[in-house]
């Protein structure tokens, strides 16, 4: 999508620290990070937020998770880490591609604010 920043980013117009990439997912770090690990794990295609994924989005929603997983793994955090997937205003969404947040590499607080 023309607009949308991480669409840019996943075409290299806009610059990001790549970490990851398959097929169907992008990987990339957190420009502001708030974890020693912060990755912004999203699908290729363009999805707005989880509300409007679609039921055939079901292997590319999966796919971000499962990358996040993989992420996890090659880093190291044996300890734990945290998925999160913001949606809406509530959430404090603010970048309309569907990503998955990966933070670990700290102690995490429960609940999340
Ligand atoms: P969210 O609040 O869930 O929509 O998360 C958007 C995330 O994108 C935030 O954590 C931002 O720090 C991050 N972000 C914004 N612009 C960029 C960028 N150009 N490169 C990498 N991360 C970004
Ligand atoms: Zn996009």
């Amino acid at each position: 999508m023309l607009n949308c920043l991480f669409c840019r980013i996943i075409a290299g117009e806009i610059p990001a620290n790549k970490v990851y990439e398959d097929a169907d997912t992008f990987a990339f770090e957190d420009l502001h990070p708030q974890a020693p690990t912060h990755v912004l794990v999203v699908p290729k295609k363009h999805i707005a937020d989880l509300a409007e994924a679609a039921a055939t989005d079901a292997n590319v929603v999966g796919l971000c998770q499962l990358a996040a997983a993989e992420i996890a793994r090659q880093r190291g955090l044996s300890k734990g880490y945290r998925t999160v997937v913001n949606v809406g205003p509530d959430a404090g969404q603010t970048v309309f591609h569907l990503h998955v947040h990966l933070l670990g590499g700290r102690s995490l607080s429960w609940p999340p604010g």
